[in-house]
């Protein structure tokens, strides 16, 4: 146990003191938790190839209970996205968030997963992956070091130590969790929940061209001569 955790504000008999401790639920809860974050072992570019050094002997994870790497969505506490995010791998990822279960975290690793980075604006790249799922960390760089890394890790713990049992959403009735919709990839990708707003922008559009093509189709010339 933690000498952090062994120190209270309680006023303990000296006879028990380090050997009896008083505490909240929280602290105990978000201890363990914070202490056994297993991150989802996945990358998307030159970004994991830092996270695959942060978990390697120099650096090394395993200091902070975050070394069990899962191959498995269900397995995971947190999904590092640790590269470019494209329109061709946005719909995975999110359907690989949906299938995490909480509690869970995402830690956007580098300036591509945060904003697009230095392809922002491609035909290809999701300007951020927190366009689709929240984001708990940001890590800004490209590529963000090791040090980075650790250093978004260990800003996730303090986020994790500050949480309330009460207040989170995995207990919280109102707060359904229901999944995200999974983005489509045809011509372009299209985000389920912005449909109404592109079927009304389309719905406008054509109005606009017909009303052009009206206008214009009205004021012609006749291409019959009339004399
Ligand atoms: S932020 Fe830089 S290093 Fe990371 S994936 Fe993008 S281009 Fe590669």
């Amino acid at each position: 146990m933690s000498k952090e955790m062994l120190e209270t504000k309680y006023d303990i008999p000296p006879e028990i003191r380090n050997q009896v401790t008083v505490t909240t639920l929280d602290k105990v809860y978000n201890w363990g938790r914070r202490n056994s974050i297993w991150p989802m072992m996945f990358g998307l570019a030159c970004c994991a190839i830092e996270m695959i050094c942060t978990a390697a002997s120099r650096y090394d994870l395993a200091r902070f209970g975050m070394e069990v790497m899962r191959p498995s969505p269900r397995q995971s506490d947190l999904m590092i996205v640790s590269g470019t995010v494209t329109k061709k791998m946005i719909p995975t990822i999110v359907r690989l968030y949906n299938q995490m279960s909480e509690p869970k975290y995402v830690l956007a690793m580098g300036a591509c997963a945060s904003g697009g980075g230095p392809f922002k604006e491609g035909y290809n790249v999701v300007s951020g992956v927190d366009k689709y799922i929240p984001v708990d960390v940001y890590i800004p760089g490209c590529p963000p070091t090791p040090q980075a890394l650790l250093h978004g890790l260990v800003s996730l713990q303090r986020r994790i130590d500050a949480q309330s049992i009460p207040q989170t959403r995995w207990y919280n009735k109102e707060d359904s969790g229901e999944a995200i919709p999974i983005p489509v990839l045809g011509p372009d990708l299209m985000d389920p929940r912005q449909y109404e707003q592109i079927r009304k922008y389309s719905l406008e559009k054509a109005a606009r061209e017909k009303a052009v093509a009206e206008a214009a189709t009205a004021g012609e010339p006749s291409a019959t001569p009339t004399h």
